[in-house]
């Protein structure tokens, strides 16, 4: 594994990371989880509903930073010409982030 100084995409800090696996500092992690399971759980509970980045932000009330964050990482994606987030489909796995972190 390689070490490296990478940039957390929550809060913006540089820290020491595993380069090109972990994006989010020790500091975060929680709060990351925390905004992905709101998310993900706004996303089921309203399946007709198109949500859109600013929808989510106003929605969790975070920084727009954070929810780019969370489509960078692979947790949620942005769909309809990049317009519409919405939840990976499980099936198809993921390729950058392991959801056992998530459970
Ligand atoms: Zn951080």
């Amino acid at each position: 594994m390689k070490f490296d100084i990478a940039k957390c995409g929550m809060c913006g800090k540089a820290f020491i990371g595993v380069a090109g696996l972990r994006n989010v500092c020790e500091n975060c992690r929680d709060e990351e989880q925390a905004l992905y399971k709101k998310l993900r759980k706004f996303i089921r509970d309203n399946p007709g509903q198109k949500l859109t980045i600013e929808d989510a932000v106003s929605l969790l009330n975070v920084d727009e930073r954070k929810i780019h964050h969370l489509v960078d990482s692979g947790l949620v994606q942005l769909v309809k010409s990049k317009k519409f987030l919405e939840l990976f489909d499980e099936t198809y796995g993921n390729p950058s982030r392991s959801k056992e972190d998530f459970r």
